[in-house]
């Protein structure tokens, strides 16, 4: 199943998305409230077009937990060791933004935007302590997570990422989320970036060093995950950031994230600056 959040006559709802249609539910306001009530989305009788409707994010998660250097072509761009645990870090929800929505910062406060496209996972039920081999089952879906992310702040300011990461507009998310029943092996998925154009990214998340379950194990054993929160499960090479010369993001730029079997994720920038 392929679930959006959407906007229409300004409204927001809960969709249920076929072809080219978007079929309205019975459901309470906010994806986060029908994962944490665990209710299941069924069609009812309204429908759309799909290009008459604003897709919004999918949900403003409860938590989103990123993993860093997770594709080991990436950690060596960057100048890191493969990580021998997950390396955990945060974003903050309140950086969440819709596809189509504009990625934007203020050059008074940083210069050096790149991209991360990313696989995201939706938990769906409460876990810890949870075992590698039913850590899939706690999975709600999958959607796509662009982990912005201000290279001058995260690595020549801050001595840890949590500011350079966190900026509002920073996490792009969507279009939809695909139910797990629908994307059983997550951990075979083409995943590609493309900048004004140019490719920049291209991997596959048979890449990660720690798969899916791997990853809610871990987290489980260390914190509570929670219907809503968000993996965000680290990125493959081809950041601005790694490259000779290093490439920022800059205004007018649009930055696409697709991922094989979820969608497309797009998102134009603007820069501005304060006095
Ligand atoms: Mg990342």
């Amino acid at each position: 199943m392929k679930l959006a959040s959407f906007t229409y006559n300004g409204r927001m709802q809960i969709g249920i998305i076929e072809d080219d249609t978007i079929f309205t539910t019975a459901l309470p306001d906010t994806m986060l409230t029908m994962i944490r009530r665990g209710i299941s989305p069924q069609r009812s009788f309204d429908r759309y077009p799909l290009a008459k409707v604003k897709l919004e994010a999918p949900l403003r998660p409860g938590k989103i937990v990123c993993i860093g250097r997770n594709y080991a072509e990436h950690a060596k761009e960057t100048g890191s060791e493969v990580p021998s645990a997950p390396l955990i870090f945060a974003k903050f929800p309140s950086a969440v933004i819709g596809p189509g929505d504009t990625i934007t910062w203020d050059e008074a406060i940083t210069t050096q935007v790149d991209w991360e496209g990313e696989l995201a996972v939706v938990i769906g039920k409460k876990a810890r302590h949870v075992a590698e081999a039913d850590a899939l089952s706690y999975v709600f879906g999958y959607t796509i997570a662009n982990d912005v992310s201000a290279r001058d702040i995260q690595l020549r300011q801050d001595s840890q990422w949590t500011r350079g990461k966190s900026l509002d507009t920073f996490c792009p998310l969507g279009p939809w989320v695909i139910t797990r029943d629908a994307l059983p092996d997550p951990q075979n998925l083409a995943i590609k970036t493309v900048v004004s154009g140019e490719v920049r990214q291209d991997g596959n998340t048979r890449d990660m060093i720690f798969s899916v379950a791997a990853l809610i194990a871990y987290c489980s054993r260390m914190f509570t995950l929670e219907p809503g929160d968000v993996i965000l499960t680290g990125t493959p090479d081809g950041v601005g950031e790694g490259m000779k010369p290093p490439v920022y993001l800059k205004d007018g730029d649009v930055v696409t994230v697709s991922i094989e079997g979820i969608g497309e994720l797009t998102n134009p920038c603007k820069a501005t600056r304060s006095a």
